[in-house]
């Protein structure tokens, strides 16, 4: 594993000096080294620490007013009540669940209780997926680039990962077999962000999907579909999800959040798997939290059963359209063809690869360089559990205005304009 950070190398080489010194002082177990700690955190810890004016395009956060605070006020003043003081049951809040299945069954991929458990966000879900199905030394395929808090989770059950690439029609399936085969080994899981993805916001066309299902039929390798953009598609038309694709699939493990949609801070998401490995599920989640907060699950029961979320949703659609169009038209005024970039139909993200003069610049010396300046992201060898795309960034659009969208865009031509010059 390449170790890459966003952070300074001070600060990298205490992190490290300190893992080695928990080596060699505990007797720990194996597992342990292979806790890499999350670069997108470790940006984001960072940029908490400083005091001057950033535009912040490094985390994936909701912006500020795309959150029902009012309402989640008044409803947390009104819901508590003694059964929200007490443990929950392990798979979730009866009324959520109830909710989430009348709410799912509007969507085109219903589900059923016998299939869902609630977790402690899309990251527990990501967890309970690697406890279930990646034993040391498995091979896990993941997208390139990726979320790597979620590679990192396969990482941390002892996964060999293989990283395939990705262009705008998402994971190069094509490549799939012939790159898998080098291995010698046959894919436990194959992680996926299909939809809007994170971090370069493209999203995988029905053929690669159709595909990736037929070769996860041959190996008999899980499918992770962790998709919590999904219902933020602003522009284009629906494609067709695993779920639709291939109903009812045992190989489909489905890993969903609110934290997008409505705040991360609640930390509520959901799974949707096979009802085979629900109790196994529960049995897994037991021993990481035995549940996932109460009063968090009754605020997000109480906003779904108020029936605001259809209509919160096409706000934050719209809201995010303008602000991936304003990144958009920034990046070609400011940046034109010295950079390419894609341009999602949804989600928070999108993928900044520098060209011609900007080429052969680090995006990890950049970002020390333009955090200087007022503008931060996250660099792109923190999205590759390999630590390539040296020359790539992704930039978040969701959490800033228009106005200081054009604004970072501006700062961020400035340190490039004086580190091309130098
Ligand atoms: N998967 C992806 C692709 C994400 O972008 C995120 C959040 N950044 C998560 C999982 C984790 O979601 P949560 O905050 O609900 O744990």
């Amino acid at each position: 594993m390449t170790t890459m950070t966003a952070t300074t190398d001070n600060e990298a080489t205490t992190s490290l000096h300190d893992v080695r010194r928990a080596t060699q002082t505990f007797p720990l177990a194996g597992r342990a080294k292979d806790l890499v700690g999350s670069l997108i955190d470790s940006s984001t810890s960072l940029l908490a620490s400083q005091s001057h004016d950033i535009v912040r395009f490094a985390m994936g956060s909701p912006a500020d007013e795309a959150v029902p605070a009012e309402e989640f006020r008044q409803i947390a003043g009104e819901i508590l009540d003694n059964s929200s003081f007490t443990y929950g049951a392990t798979e979730g809040e009866p009324r959520l669940l109830q909710l989430l299945v009348d709410y799912l069954a509007t969507t085109p991929d219903p589900s059923s209780h016998e299939r869902l458990v609630i977790t402690t966000g899309g990251m527990q879900g990501l967890d309970l997926a690697c406890k279930l199905f990646v034993d040391p030394g498995d091979l896990v395929v993941v997208e390139s680039p990726t979320y790597t808090n979620g590679s990192a989770t396969a990482l941390s059950y002892g996964a060999q990962l293989l990283e395939i690439p990705t262009d705008e029609d998402g994971m190069l399936v094509d490549q799939l077999e012939d790159l898998v085969s080098h291995t010698h080994k046959t894919p436990k899981a194959i992680y996926t962000i299909p939809t809007f993805q994170n971090p370069s916001g493209v999203t995988m066309s029905e053929e690669r999907r159709r595909e990736l299902l037929r070769l996860a039929h041959k190996w008999g390798s899980v499918i992770i579909d962790d998709d919590p953009y999904g219902l933020l598609r602003f522009a284009g038309t629906d494609i067709p999800t695993f779920q639709t694709l291939s109903p009812q699939d045992p190989l489909l493990f489905s890993v969903r959040t609110f934290s997008k949609i409505l705040a991360p801070g609640w930390r509520v998401g959901w799974v949707d798997a096979d009802p085979a490995l629900r109790q196994l599920l529960i049995n897994g989640k037991q021993a990481m939290d035995t549940c996932t907060n109460v009063p968090n699950q009754h605020i997000v029961a109480e906003y779904i059963a108020r029936g605001g979320l259809e209509d919160h949703l096409a706000g934050l659609r719209t809201l995010y359209r303008e602000r991936k169009d304003a990144m958009v038209e920034s990046i070609r005024t400011h940046l034109g063809d010295r950079v390419t970039t894609t341009d999602p139909e949804g989600g928070f993200f999108l993928w900044v690869t520098l060209q011609g003069e900007f080429a052969e610049i680090d995006t990890r010396e950049l970002f020390e360089r333009a955090l200087a300046d007022g503008v931060a992201f996250i660099p792109g060898p923190a999205l590759s559990p390999g630590g390539r795309f040296r020359n790539a960034m992704r930039l978040c659009f969701a959490s800033s205005t228009p106005a200081r969208i054009d604004e970072g865009i501006r700062r961020l031509t400035g340190t490039l304009e004086t580190m091309a010059r130098e």
